[in-house]
């Protein structure tokens, strides 16, 4: 469906002159129109404390932090950082900087000092919203080195620290009522960065225009309705947890969860339950937690009002599709996407048939391909079914990124002869479903076959005895590289010889001799991303005796 169409129906507005800017569509239509007393924002504290905030409320606060903003003489096209868990605030200042035409960027809060510094440097960060918390113990030391940063907003405090000044004060003493910056699609709305799983984290630059994909997906691969109780768990310093996790649940009209905690499986479901959730959005390594919790828990708690659950982030095993249906009565959909893209891409949508194991079909409007990269620089495309090759999407799809900023080069490379080449391999079924082999960096070459780490795992995860598995390839003389796992162990099962000789086998009898593990691994835990990804290139690295990279993102207790 095109722009055209699409501002033509319900869903969106538009500016008065062509102009679109997502913090309208999400917020002010709604604020002004019927669903102006319907609960916006549902934050549940780390205390389990509910805050409810309307369309209306949720329209006054942002009209009063883009007024702050326009009294620090902050303007369009300027990057505005927030760095703060997920409570009210960090959605007002996201919707208020779109209201004034300004960048949002959000950061995880969790992130070290060096993170966070490397990010707002990146950036070009003339504001950032914190705590006075985290601004002493992760910012003050460093910011003489951010000559660009001119105010350092506190969100919890009255009394702030040294050279920063407190956002409750200015927010009272700001207009509740602003004027909405007339942005047009193609202007800047969001920048992202990456997961950093394959490297360090790059600044995807996203338009006003991406609106039209966020709702579109929703409704297509969410099952996302107006009306509805909806939560996301990603963190909005993920893409997911905006486009997401904010906007595509408030331009529909919904109720969104916003939940400070980090992942306890009983709160989970206590939420899932209490709140009364209807469409969840969450990710394999949660699914996994869960999993590993067991079923039995989970029939603890009435998970009735849940009609749709969906995936992302990382391939979704099989196994975890159809305990989503056993054990919660629905199966999980996945979907698949990238912050590059801004919005779902391809997905096992609410109309068809799950393939367990697939990411399902290009969603409307998305076309995709498989290719393969020429040595000349072109592509070719690959059309048998069954091919493995990189996929590729048709460049010009409302959501797509527009800039890494401050890498032309980069972006620039990311697209030939048309196509925006996406750097993970999959192939397509004869029923046009896509399978995800694994990221290009990631696959593994054993003796003449090309392995992708994603079937491995999957096959070590359906024994019993695994909670995760992430698989590597380890160089060897013969083979060029042979697979090895490392696996962690659910629960009331204890690392021995005798279950990894029951591992191997169990492998070997599913996956045939030239694919299955040649070497497992038992460990407490595997590496991963704030995000919650497995990073197979530091197992990868440590197994080596390599220098690790960039682990910017890797999740610590810091
Ligand atoms: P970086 O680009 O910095 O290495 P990243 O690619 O992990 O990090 P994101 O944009 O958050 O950063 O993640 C997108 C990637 O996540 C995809 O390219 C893909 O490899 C993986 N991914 C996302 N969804 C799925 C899915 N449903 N199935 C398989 N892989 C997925
Ligand atoms: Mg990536």
């Amino acid at each position: 469906m095109s722009f055209e169409q699409i501002l033509g129906n319900d869903d969106l507005d538009g500016l008065p002159g062509g102009g679109l800017n997502i913090a309208h569509e999400a917020v002010d239509r709604h604020a002004k129109g019927r669903e102006r007393d319907t609960v916006a924002l549902r934050c549940i504290a780390k205390n389990g404390a509910v805050h409810d905030l309307t369309y209306a409320e949720l329209g006054q606060n942002t009209d009063r932090f883009a007024n702050v903003l326009r009294g620090l003489g902050v303007t369009k096209g300027e990057r505005v950082f927030s760095l703060v868990g997920r409570s009210a605030e960090l959605y007002t200042v996201a919707l208020g900087t779109m209201k004034n035409g300004s960048i949002f960027c959000p950061l995880f809060s969790a992130f070290g000092p060096e993170p966070i510094h490397a990010r707002l440097s990146i950036g070009g960060a003339s504001v950032l919203v914190t705590t006075a918390a985290l601004y002493v113990r992760k910012i003050a030391a460093l910011r003489v080195t951010l000559p660009d940063l001119h105010h350092v907003l506190i969100i919890d405090d009255d009394a702030p620290p040294p050279g920063t000044e407190s956002l409750p004060r200015l927010m009272r003493a700001a207009s509740p009522d602003a004027c909405i910056e007339a942005t047009m699609p193609d202007d800047p709305a969001l920048l992202h960065f990456t997961s950093g799983t394959t490297g360090a984290p790059k600044g995807a630059v996203h338009v006003h225009g991406a609106v039209v994909s966020h709702v579109l997906s929703a409704r297509v691969a969410l099952d996302l309705r107006p009306g509805d109780v909806y939560w996301c768990t990603a963190d909005p310093g993920w893409v997911t947890g905006t486009s997401y996790g904010i906007i595509a649940p408030l331009v529909l009209g919904a109720t969104v969860i916003v939940d400070e905690a980090e992942f306890d499986a009983a709160r989970w479901y206590g939420i899932l339950e209490a709140h009364k959730v209807n469409v969840w959005y969450t990710a394999p390594t949660a699914i996994r937690m869960l999993m590993k919790a067991g079923a039995e828990f989970a029939h603890g708690f009435d998970l009735s009002a849940v009609r749709f659950l969906a995936s992302v982030g990382e391939p979704l095993n099989p196994e975890a599709v159809l305990w989503g249906r056993e054990v919660l009565g629905h199966a999980f959909h996945d979907t698949w996407w990238q912050t590059e893209t801004g919005a779902i891409m391809i997905a096992n949508s609410a109309d068809m048939a799950i393939k367990p194991g697939s990411m399902g079909h290009p969603l409307p409007g998305v076309t995709a391909g498989i290719v393969r990269r020429l040595q000349g620089g072109g592509v070719e495309e690959i059309t048998t079914p069954d091919i493995v090759g990189e996929l590729a999407l048709r460049a010009g799809w409302p959501s797509m990124f527009r800039a890494y900023w401050g890498e032309a080069e980069r972006y620039r490379k990311c697209f030939v002869d048309g196509w925006y080449l996406s750097g993970d391999l999959v192939r397509r079924d004869r029923d046009g479903y896509y399978w995800f082999i694994g990221r290009a960096d990631d696959v593994i070459k054993s003796a003449g076959h090309l392995i992708g780490p994603f079937e491995v795992e999957s096959a070590l995860t359906e024994h019993p005895a695994v909670a995760e598995a992430g698989v590597i390839g380890k160089t060897d003389p013969v083979a060029m590289e042979v697979v090895k796992a490392f696996v962690t162990l659910k629960s009331g099962h204890a690392p021995s010889d005798a279950l990894r000789r029951e591992l191997l086998g169990f492998a070997r009898q599913r996956l045939g001799a030239a694919v299955a593990p040649r070497e497992i691994e038992f460990c407490a835990d595997l590496p991963k991303t704030r995000s919650g990804k497995i990073m197979r290139r530091l197992l990868k690295a440590r197994e080596l005796g390599l220098l690790e990279g960039d682990t910017s993102s890797l999740e610590t207790d810091g």
